[in-house]
C-alpha cells in the first residue's frame, strides 16, 4: 500500500485562532490537561462499547513526563484514530466548533471562564507543538501521525504507533515548563480527573478515585464508605460530623454529598476548595462564592450537576434562574436533614449542636429560607443544664401579658450575682455566647413580635426591690437615698455612670451594674463598623443597695467628713459591680484582694 503522506492547511477562516486560544484561556491554563484526559476517557468508553475483545479492566490512561524533551505524553488504549478520522475530527470538526465559539463569544472577552470544551486545541495554550500518534482499533488499520506547531499548518501521514489507542505529545513552551514538576501534575490530575471512570496512571501509580460516591444510592452506602470518601477527597484525618446525601432528578439533576466538618469556631475563611463542583465527573470549579449561599461554604463536599450552564461567565451564573433553584434546593435539603435529626434523635442533635451552632446561626441570619426552616430547631443551653427551643423556654417559664421575656447571659461563668438573682426567682436563663446571637435575637424579636431577649444584667428584677418602702426626709428635705446618690456621684465623678439607689431584698449585695439592653445591643452591633462606639460601652447604671451595711456605713463616714475613705469605698463598690462582667486574671485577682482588705479595715 502506498504510503499516504499529506501536508495541509487547517480549514479555518479565522486565521488568528491560535492567538485567541492562548489569550482567552490565559487564566485557566491547567484545563488543557483535563481536556486531553477527558478525550482519552471518551475514547476508552467508545472502545469498551465497540470492541468485543477488550474488557473495562484492560483500559487505562497514562500520563508521562519527559524532562529532557520537555514533553508531556497522554497515552490511552482507547478507540484510536485513522488518518481519515484525524482529518475529520481534529482538523475539520474541532476547528469549526472552535470557530463557532469565537464567533459566539467575540464580544464577551474577559468574562469567560475556561469551561467551554475547546478540547484538544486548548493544549496550544501551553505548547508550541503537539503531535498525535494513533492506531485505530479497526482491523488492519495503519498507524497515523499528526503534528502541528500552533499555526494553521499541520502534517498528517502514516505513523509508527504499535498499540491500539492514542498518544498525545505536548511540547511545552518556555513559560509552561512548570508542568514538568511531578507534584504539580499529580495535583492537577487529582483535582480535575479524580472521578473519571478509568484508572489514570502517573508515576506508575493509579492516582484517581474513579467513582464518586454520590452516584451510588444512599441505601447502598456504608457509613464507613462516607467517611473514607471524605478523608480521601479532602485529605483529612478527622471524621466528618455527619453528612447529607443530595439526590434530585427534577427540575434539574444533581447528585452530591455535603459533609459537616468538625468546626467549633466559625471559619470565616470561605476560601475556595471546600465544595467542589463537577459536570459529568469532570471537575469544574471549587470557587463557588456567589453561586451557592455563603453559609454553605462552611461545609465540605462535592456535587455533580450535569446541566449546569458552565459555558458562560460567573456573573451570568449568579443571575441564572436554574442556579438559584439549585441553591434553594440545597438550603431546603440541609434544613430538612437537620430537622429530621432534631425530631428523630434529639440527643444526637444536642450532641452535634456546639459544632454546628455557628453554621446554623450564620445561615439563619443570611438566608431567609433557612431561617424559616430552622427557627423551630434553634436551641440554647440553659441554666438548668439542658437545651431548649424558644417555644420550650416559653412553656417552661410561663409569663403573663402578651410580651414575654427571655433572659440570657453571655456565658455560664460571668455575671454570677445576676445569675443567682434569677435562680432565686426561679427564672431560667439561656446562654448566648456569640456575636451572632445578638443579631439573631433581633431577628427573632422582629419576626415573632411576642418575645424580647433581655440580658440578665440589663435590668434589676422588679421582684427583688422593696417597692413600698417609705423613706424619711431630713431637715434639708433629703432622703437617705438622695444622699447616697449624691455621695456616689461625687466620688465616682464619671458622667457615663448613672447612679440609682434602690432598696433591695438581698442585703449582702452593695451595688449592681446595669447595661440598658437596647443601648448595649446597638453598641455591640456597631462594634465592627464603628470602633468608637465601643467607648459607649462604658455607659451604664450603678444601682446602689440602700439596705447594704457597707453602704449605710459609707453614709456615716461621709457625715464625719472622711472624704478619702468615702472615695475609695464608692469606687470599690463600683468596681465590684463591674467585675461581674469579666473573669479575673491572676494579677487582677491579687490586686482586688489587697484593695478589699484595705476597704475592710476602713469600715471596721
Ligand atoms: P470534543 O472532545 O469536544 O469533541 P476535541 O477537540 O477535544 O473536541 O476532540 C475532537 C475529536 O477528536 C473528539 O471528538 C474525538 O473524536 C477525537 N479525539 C480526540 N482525542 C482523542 C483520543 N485520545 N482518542 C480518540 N479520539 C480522539
Amino acid at each position: 500500500m502506498a504510503q499516504e503522506k499529506k501536508q495541509g492547511k487547517l480549514t479555518v477562516h479565522t486565521e488568528n485562532i491560535f492567538p485567541i486560544i492562548k489569550k482567552w484561556l490565559y487564566s485557566e491554563h491547567d484545563i488543557f490537561l483535563r481536556e486531553l484526559i477527558a478525550n482519552a476517557v471518551d475514547a476508552m468508553n467508545k472502545r469498551e462499547a465497540m470492541d468485543p475483545d477488550v474488557k473495562k479492566d484492560d483500559l487505562q490512561v497514562e500520563v508521562k513526563i519527559n524532562k529532557r524533551k520537555k514533553t508531556l505524553e497522554i497515552i490511552d488504549n482507547g478507540i484510536g484514530m485513522t488518518q481519515q478520522e484525524i482529518r475529520k475530527y481534529i482538523n475539520q470538526i474541532a476547528f469549526s466548533s472552535a470557530e463557532d465559539f469565537v464567533q459566539k463569544y467575540k464580544d464577551r472577552q474577559g468574562k469567560l471562564i475556561g469551561q467551554f470544551g475547546l478540547g484538544f486545541y486548548s493544549s496550544f495554550m501551553v505548547a508550541n507543538k503537539v503531535t498525535i500518534d494513533s492506531l485505530s482499533y479497526k482491523k488492519n488499520a495503519t498507524p497515523a501521525y499528526w503534528e502541528c506547531e500552533g499555526s494553521t499548518e499541520y502534517k498528517l501521514n502514516e505513523g509508527k504507533h504499535k498499540e491500539v489507542g492514542t498518544k498525545i505529545t505536548v511540547y511545552l513552551n518556555k513559560e509552561n515548563e512548570d508542568y514538568l514538576e511531578e507534584n504539580k501534575l499529580k495535583e492537577l490530575i487529582e483535582k480535575y480527573c479524580n472521578f473519571m471512570p478509568f484508572p489514570i496512571v502517573f508515576d506508575k501509580k493509579v492516582i484517581n478515585i474513579q467513582q464518586a460516591l454520590w452516584h451510588k444510592k444512599p441505601k447502598d452506602i456504608e457509613e464507613s464508605e462516607y467517611k473514607e470518601f471524605y478523608k480521601e477527597l479532602f485529605h483529612q484525618y478527622e471524621d466528618p460530623l455527619f453528612w447529607i446525601h443530595l439526590n434530585v432528578d427534577f427540575p434539574f439533576k444533581l447528585e452530591g454529598i455535603l459533609y459537616f466538618p468538625k468546626l467549633n469556631q466559625i471559619e470565616l475563611d470561605l476560601s475556595r476548595g471546600k465544595i467542589k463542583l463537577y459536570c459529568h465527573d469532570v471537575f469544574v470549579a471549587d470557587d463557588l462564592k456567589g453561586i451557592v449561599p455563603e453559609f454553605l461554604l462552611l461545609l465540605r463536599g462535592g456535587m455533580d450537576i450535569p446541566d449546569i450552564p458552565l459555558n458562560v461567565s460567573r456573573s451570568f451564573l449568579q443571575e441564572d434562574r436554574q442556579v438559584k433553584q439549585i441553591s434553594q434546593y440545597i438550603i431546603k435539603k440541609v434544613a430538612d436533614s437537620l430537622k429530621d435529626i432534631f425530631k428523630e434523635d434529639r440527643n444526637r442533635y444536642e450532641g452535634l449542636w456546639e459544632d454546628i451552632t455557628h453554621f446554623i446561626k450564620y445561615g439563619m441570619l443570611t438566608e431567609e429560607k433557612f431561617y424559616e426552616n430552622m427557627k423551630d430547631q434553634l436551641i440554647y443551653k440553659t441554666s438548668k443544664g439542658d437545651y431548649v427551643t424558644i417555644e420550650e423556654y416559653l412553656v417552661r417559664n410561663p409569663q403573663e401579658g402578651k410580651q414575654k421575656k427571655i433572659y440570657y447571659a453571655p456565658s455560664e461563668d460571668l455575671q454570677v450575682t445576676y445569675m443567682n438573682m434569677m435562680k432565686e426567682q426561679g427564672i431560667e436563663v439561656i446562654f448566648a455566647p456569640t456575636v451572632l446571637d445578638g443579631h439573631l435575637f433581633q431577628k427573632i424579636e422582629m419576626d415573632r413580635g411576642d418575645v424580647s431577649f433581655v440580658r440578665i444584667d440589663s435590668e434589676i428584677n422588679e421582684n427583688i426591690i422593696n417597692k413600698d418602702k417609705k423613706e424619711l426626709v431630713d431637715q434639708d428635705n433629703k432622703t437617705a437615698s438622695d444622699k447616697i446618690k449624691a455621695v456616689f456621684e461625687k466620688a465616682l465623678n464619671n458622667d457615663k455612670v448613672t447612679v440609682e439607689v434602690k432598696s433591695l431584698k438581698v442585703k449582702d449585695i452593695p451595688a449592681m451594674v446595669v447595661f440598658n439592653e437596647h443601648m448595649r445591643r446597638f453598641q455591640e452591633m456597631s462594634q465592627f463598623t464603628n470602633p468608637e462606639a465601643m467607648d459607649m460601652l462604658a455607659q451604664h447604671t450603678l444601682v446602689v443597695n440602700s439596705e447594704n451595711e457597707t453602704v449605710k456605713k459609707l453614709l456615716k463616714l461621709n457625715d464625719k467628713g472622711k472624704t478619702e475613705e468615702v472615695n475609695i469605698l464608692c469606687n470599690y463598690i463600683h468596681e465590684l459591680g463591674l467585675i461581674e462582667q469579666k473573669p479575673f486574671t491572676g494579677k487582677e485577682l491579687q490586686a482586688f484582694i489587697e484593695k478589699s482588705n484595705k476597704v475592710l479595715q476602713m469600715i471596721k
